[in-house]
């Protein structure tokens, strides 16, 4: 079956064309969306007599107490179905449907959806639609569907072709958190690295200096290189889907297959198994900036840190970090959602200076919310117990050691942010004698937003945890220098 799809073609007439072989890969296989065409229809059989006891769910198509061969005689050719009720158990109701020229007979559900097996339908008709085609495509493409996703390579896959594309745009557009760099020799060099073109793609395109960025500190960093899983929930796809994994056609008229919630990756269930971490999130599925995952907030930004984090530490400090009681004295919550809101509606272009919010405690405020919100912690659940680990080691050299070890293990996105935040927050201990914060009192309040000990395992001793928490957010600050790369 697999050759059949490399060597023909659906042309624009509706007629399969032999083709001789091509260079050029096509990007869709149209073999199962052709045989999805060609599946029985349903045909209805309605029932012309006054039946008593139809449930209220049902229509003509039911027929009432008869027998498996009445129903065999009614249904005379491929795609007819009925709904009878079961002679002895009574309030148990039969879909008898014709298929390849046998009646198959299904228990049928109702619970406000119709259904044989886990899809749920509004109508029989659908229920039985769906059913025709995947018996359809199973009796003439079984081995080609079982085979499918084996066969196909993640490098060819429509998703890496359609994705370089986007790749090029996200990398190209202008941001004010980063600048050009500086070698255009070094950029031809990264780019030609992690883009490889494909033939059928487009003209290799001469690299600019607006392709990759650096950082404002200077690091490289190719935040959309990040690895990130896919968020793949079944999906009832309107229209004619594809696969973007093997190309193939998504059979069936409702729960085709999957999509990913942050990037709109739409798969076969099955095929979806073998998609590498990563997701590239699109600011269209993305829709919040608070409560959204650290990960695919940047992925879908391109910035090396959550947007919120460096707009609210550098008002913070352009403010001056005198302020006495910085990051412990609260602002007031209604002002601190506005600005939240602000966040929310304006993005990166959010305007957070002292004329929209006064108050020094709203910005921090929002800051402490952010990480609080956040669905795995700056300090992710994975990393939590190695940094308790750290901090619990008898001399301080062993948890210097100990944590640094930890903080390598973090996901990138969550290190640099961490990074940042340590750097700002050794800043504000600095200014002590004014602000009265020392690495104690802000790992006091810092704390419970950045660690959360995993809910698995449980914590023994609620203190001994707590201590250990605050130790680690202590040491941090203290010793970030030395525990982050510079
Ligand atoms: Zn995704
Ligand atoms: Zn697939």
């Amino acid at each position: 079956m697999a050759e059949v799809t490399h060597s023909v073609v659906f042309s624009s007439d509706g007629q399969w064309r032999n083709r001789p072989p091509s260079r050029i890969p096509s990007l869709w296989k149209s073999y199962l969306y052709q045989l999805q065409q060609e599946a029985p229809i349903p045909k209805r059989i309605l029932c012309n007599r006054e039946v008593h006891g139809k449930p209220a769910h049902y229509g003509r198509e039911f027929h009432g107490k008869i027998s498996r061969e009445e129903a065999e005689r009614l249904l005379v050719e491929d795609g007819c179905y009925l709904v009878r009720e079961s002679q002895r158990a009574v309030g148990q109701y039969t879909l008898s449907m014709k298929f390849g020229g046998i009646t198959k007979n299904f228990k049928l559900y109702y619970d406000k959806k119709h259904y044989v097996g886990e899809k749920r339908f509004d109508t029989i008709q659908d229920l039985v639609a769906d059913g025709l085609i995947s018996m359809y495509l199973e009796v003439h493409a079984g081995d080609y569907i079982a085979t499918m996703c084996m066969e196909s390579k993640y490098e060819d896959s429509p998703y890496m072709t359609l994705n370089s594309y986007k790749r090029k745009i996200t990398r190209n557009r202008s941001r004010s958190s980063i600048k050009h760099a500086k070698d255009e020799v070094a950029l031809k060099k990264e780019v030609s690295k992690c883009e490889p073109f494909h033939e059928y793609d487009r003209p290799p395109i001469e690299a600019s200096t607006n392709d990759v960025f650096l950082h404002e500190d200077g690091e490289d960093i190719d935040v959309l290189q990040f690895e990130k899983l896919h968020v793949f929930k079944t999906n009832n796809f309107i229209g004619l889907p594809w696969c973007d994994f093997c190309g193939n056609f998504m059979w069936g008229l409702i729960g085709q297959g999957v999509k990913c919630e942050d990037c709109g990756f739409n798969a076969h269930k099955k095929c979806s198994e073998k998609v590498p971490n990563d997701c590239m999130p699109d600011l269209k599925y993305v829709k919040r900036v608070f409560g959204v995952d650290l990960i695919t907030l940047v992925k879908a930004h391109n910035t090396l840190r959550p947007f919120v984090v460096d707009l609210c530490i550098k008002e913070t400090e352009k403010r001056g970090l005198d302020v006495e009681g910085l990051y412990r004295v609260s602002g007031f919550s209604d002002e601190i959602e506005m600005c939240r809101m602000v966040f929310e509606r304006d993005c990166e272009c959010a305007d957070i200076s002292k004329n929209a919010f006064e108050d020094i405690n709203v910005i921090t405020g929002v800051l402490k919310l952010f990480f609080r919100l956040l669905p795995i912690p700056l300090i992710t659940f994975e990393a939590y117990s190695s940094f308790i680990t750290a901090a619990k080691k008898p001399a301080l050299g062993e948890r210097l050691e100990a944590l640094k070890e930890a903080l390598n293990a973090l996901p990138p996105a969550h290190y640099q942010t961490l990074k940042f935040l340590m750097a700002h927050l050794y800043r504000v201990a600095e200014r002590q004698k004014y602000n009265l914060m020392t690495p104690q009192n802000l790992s006091t309040v810092f704390c419970p937003t950045l660690m959360r000990c995993p809910e698995i395992g449980g914590v023994p001793d609620q203190l001994t945890a707590w201590h250990a928490e605050s130790t680690v957010i202590e040491m941090l600050i203290t010793h970030q220098r030395q525990l982050f790369d510079h």
